[in-house]
């Protein structure tokens, strides 16, 4: 893999390396514009640019922002909790409890999945009561994909498992189909990893590293690559939609829906917001997700999905 460089800055330097990336077959050429001295001169990180190319074709098909607004998205008012959203609050309480004290010994049998599938449900009420007193409205409906170019991440062990024994029922072609997208999405996230871990390391961003969680910024790296979802059907609709996993059912907009695509992650003023569960319910999801995981250190959708849906070939 070849390096590319633009930019008068003597900082590009570290960038003069060839880099032998994890996955064969992926051309990318690093491009950093902008003259970073003077920039770390100000104290300013604007105008600096990662921009990927095919070494192929040499189209640029990427640039990944890494500037100050882009580390900071601002802050926006919490959503308040009405009362009526917390009634609903507490019987999600109740399933999740009874998942967790009923110990059943797998997570695929079908006592958990309904049991999950409930909780699923009682949170769509408890989100859409929620966002309805604070008068505003969902933007997000049927076939508004932009937000499924995410590497989904922060899902539950049960909820991969789920999932993926649904898939399994799917004729071998769409399943090889599914299994092929997977692969890439994580290779695609697997390729950024090192190019981003590489430029956290510059004096540049050592205060950004420092601030956040560098898997935070590979993953809003990887959103601006524009990969769909291995799950997104032609019609842009979600082929796991009734069992997709919290992480992408927490994910709304209650504003503006040209503020979704990747190229807006700068806009301070984006009106995406993720409604979680309180702290009780997010221990026992997450006593759950270890007391069934099978895959120790991994909570993205792509992986665990790939690694179930080879499990006994
Ligand atoms: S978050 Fe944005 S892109 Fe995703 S469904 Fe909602 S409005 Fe559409
Ligand atoms: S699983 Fe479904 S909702 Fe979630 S990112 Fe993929 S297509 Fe979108």
């Amino acid at each position: 893999m070849m390096v590319r460089l633009a930019g008068a800055s003597p900082l590009c330097a570290i960038y003069k390396q060839t880099i032998d990336r994890n996955c064969p077959g992926c051309k990318v050429y690093l491009i950093v514009t902008g003259p970073l001295h003077a920039h770390a001169a100000r104290g300013s990180r604007s105008n600096i640019q990662m921009k990927f190319f095919d070494a192929v074709s040499d189209q640029e098909y990427m640039t990944v922002a890494m500037n100050d607004k882009y580390m900071n998205p601002g802050t926006r008012p919490l959503l308040s909790i009405p009362p009526e959203a917390e009634q609903i609050h507490d019987m999600i309480m109740i399933v999740l409890r009874q998942m967790r004290d009923a110990g059943y010994s797998d997570c695929i049998n079908d006592d958990f999945r309904r049991l999950y599938l409930q909780a699923m449900e009682l949170y769509a009420d408890y989100q859409r009561i929620t966002v309805k007193a604070s008068g505003k409205t969902i933007s997000c409906g049927s076939g508004c994909w932009i937000c499924c170019c995410h590497y989904a991440e922060d899902i539950y062990s049960f909820e991969a498992e789920i999932i993926s024994c649904s898939l399994k029922k799917l004729p071998a072609e769409e399943r090889a189909r599914i299994k092929k997208s997977c692969e890439k999405a994580v290779c695609a996230l697997e390729r950024l990893r090192p190019i981003v871990s590489e430029k956290l390391l510059l004096d540049e961003y050592r205060q950004i590293s420092a601030d956040i969680d560098a898997d935070d910024i590979l993953l809003s790296s990887y959103y601006q690559l524009k990969n769909r979802c291995p799950f997104l059907d032609d019609r842009n609709l979600c082929l796991i939609y009734a069992i997709r996993p919290l992480t992408c059912r927490a994910y709304i907009n209650l504003g503006d829906p040209s503020v979704c695509p990747p190229e807006m992650i700068n806009e301070a003023d984006t009106s995406t917001y993720i409604l979680d569960l309180n702290e009780e319910a997010n221990d026992i999801l997450d006593e759950l997700h270890f007391r069934y995981e099978r895959y120790p250190r991994d909570t993205s959708l792509c992986s665990l999905v790939l690694k179930y849906l080879s499990e006994g070939q």
